[in-house]
């Protein structure tokens, strides 16, 4: 029997250095030790990684951990050695020298964790069966679905591990996931009975504000006026508009830089260096921003065109007030962007679904009740009662709203 007091508390310090869990780590963990299937749902920063690092520690066997990203693969397992944890990865970009060597401690059961790409672990078919694997984690778990944002064909092969190894448990994570998307997840890794855990969605210090889009360039100028030392983020479509923006507010006096996929990579990472350490406190930029950029005073984010669906607009919103400081999200929405998007839409493999997306993105600008309720329950949180902290609930629509009412008659 393990115990959280004499075992997963004191692992937790010896090879993590933390004193407590954060939200739901423990339960998913105890759910695992269990030999229960689960579904994890934290959002990003969340320990998503600690909740299938500690269950290893505390089991006898090999976790398996499938993960989608080569480079996250190998800062997790860089960590993981340095804090003297058996880890390894394998990959196709490894030498036959290093592999054969990871192979062999991976057989001899010398390894707590083996870190493995999707698309790799077809080659383990054979050796899996001689392995005693404590685990399988299944991290990013979204990439399994068709309905997620992130689809990977080689995900679909995980449904597999279930019926060759029915009695290991699986932990699935993911930062963004949709009801639908969840409910796939779980359909597809074929763990009808996972627990599933899901940590809230909300961040009540943000405030949620969606506004028409006509004459956005004045108005973001007049909410600068407002708030001249802060820093934020713009998100445009467009690469031309990230560049116009960013000029049009330098013109205005302020210290604004352009950020897209466009510019060489030094440029970005000057860019980006200097966001951080707040010499250019404004970036307006297409959504290559602001992945792994980790700064806790950002205190509105913008968003000068509609995202594509609300995972986006959640991550991207999600960029401000990391400090837990009030912060500002404010969306603009048009009827043009929506056009514009469908047709970006029409070319897209995927495209039933990323229409479906898109329409919910839409309801949201568009709805007349409480934002942070719409945002929650379209990830699966229950809520009823109004935030207080969003434009509908500040200011309820009046009966007759001419804007509003012109937003409708062109959607229509
Ligand atoms: P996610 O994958 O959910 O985005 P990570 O697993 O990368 O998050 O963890 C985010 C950060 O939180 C890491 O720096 C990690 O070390 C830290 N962390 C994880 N668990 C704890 C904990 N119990 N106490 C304090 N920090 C933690
Ligand atoms: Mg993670």
């Amino acid at each position: 029997m393990i115990s959280i007091e004499q075992d997963l508390l004191p692992l937790l310090k010896k090879h993590f250095g933390y004193d407590s869990f954060k939200p739901n780590q423990l339960s998913i963990i105890e759910d695992a030790l269990g030999k229960k299937d689960v579904l994890a749902i934290m959002p990003t920063g969340g320990g998503k990684s600690l909740c299938y690092q500690l269950t290893a520690l505390a089991l006898e066997g090999t976790a398996i951990v499938i993960s989608p990203l080569i480079a996250l693969m190998k800062d997790q397992v860089d960590v993981l050695k340095a804090n003297g944890i058996a880890a390894e990865y394998y990959n196709s970009s490894q030498s036959q020298e290093t592999q054969q060597e990871i192979l062999k401690k991976l057989e001899k059961g010398e390894l707590k964790l083996f870190y493995v790409a999707p698309e790799s672990l077809g080659f383990f078919n054979g050796i899996l069966e001689n392995l005693n694997i404590s685990l399988f984690a299944v991290d990013e778990a979204h990439c399994i679905s068709s309905w997620g944002h992130d689809f990977r064909t080689a995900y679909t092969q995980l449904g597999g591990l279930k019926r060759r190894f029915p009695n290991i448990p699986v932990m699935a994570l993911t930062a963004t996931a949709d009801k639908t998307t969840q409910d796939d997840i779980v359909d597809q890794l074929r763990i009808p009975h996972a627990e599933r855990h899901l940590a809230s969605f909300n961040r009540p210090n943000l405030y949620l504000d969606v506004k028409p889009a006509q004459d956005r360039i004045k108005h973001i100028l007049d909410f600068l006026d407002d708030r001249p030392f802060e820093s934020g983020i713009i998100y445009c479509l467009s690469r031309k508009s990230t560049e116009s923006i960013a000029e049009k507010l330098k013109n205005a006096g302020f210290k604004a830089k352009a950020y897209h996929a466009g510019m060489s990579s030094d440029e970005r990472s000057s860019v980006q260096e200097e966001f951080i350490t707040d010499k250019v406190p404004i970036i307006a930029a297409t959504i290559a921003f602001g992945m792994g950029i980790d700064k806790s005073n950002v205190r509105w984010v913008i968003h000068y065109n509609l995202p594509k669906n609300i995972e986006g607009y959640y991550q991207e919103i999600g960029r401000g007030g990391r400090d837990g400081l009030p912060a500002h999200a404010l969306l603009f929405y048009s009827f043009a962007d929506v056009a514009q998007l469908r047709r970006f839409i029409t070319q897209s493999e995927n495209a039933d679904v990323e229409y479906a997306k898109l329409e919910r993105m839409q309801q949201f600008a568009e709805a007349l009740s409480c934002r942070r309720i719409a945002l929650l329950n379209y990830f699966g949180e229950q809520v009823t009662e109004g935030c207080g902290n969003c434009d509908i609930c500040n200011s309820p629509p009046a009966y007759f709203d001419a804007t509003l009412l012109a937003q409708k008659v062109c959607s229509g």
